[in-house]
C-alpha cells in the first residue's frame, strides 16, 4: 500500500508538471537585425517612420520594415 502512494504522489507530481507549464514570457517585440527599427533601438531610440509608429501603437513591430523569419 506504501507503494501505490508513493506511485500515485509521483503521478500526481507528474501531472502538475505537465499540466502547468510555465507560462512562456511574453516575447518582446523582435526587430529584424539591421532594420530602421533595430537601429533606432539600438541608439535608445524608437523607429520614426510612420509605419513603424502604426505598428508599435498596436503593439506590435512594422512587418513592413521587419520581416519575420517564416520558415
Ligand atoms: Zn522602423
Ligand atoms: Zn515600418
Amino acid at each position: 500500500m506504501r507503494n501505490l502512494a508513493l506511485l500515485l504522489a509521483s503521478v500526481v507530481v507528474l501531472c502538475a508538471a505537465n499540466t502547468a507549464p510555465s507560462a512562456p514570457p511574453k516575447a518582446a517585440p523582435k526587430y529584424q537585425e539591421g532594420s530602421c527599427c533595430d537601429k533606432a533601438a539600438k541608439k535608445g531610440d524608437k523607429c520614426i517612420h510612420p509605419c513603424c509608429v502604426k505598428a508599435a501603437k498596436a503593439g506590435k513591430v512594422c512587418d513592413h520594415c521587419n520581416e519575420s523569419p517564416k520558415k
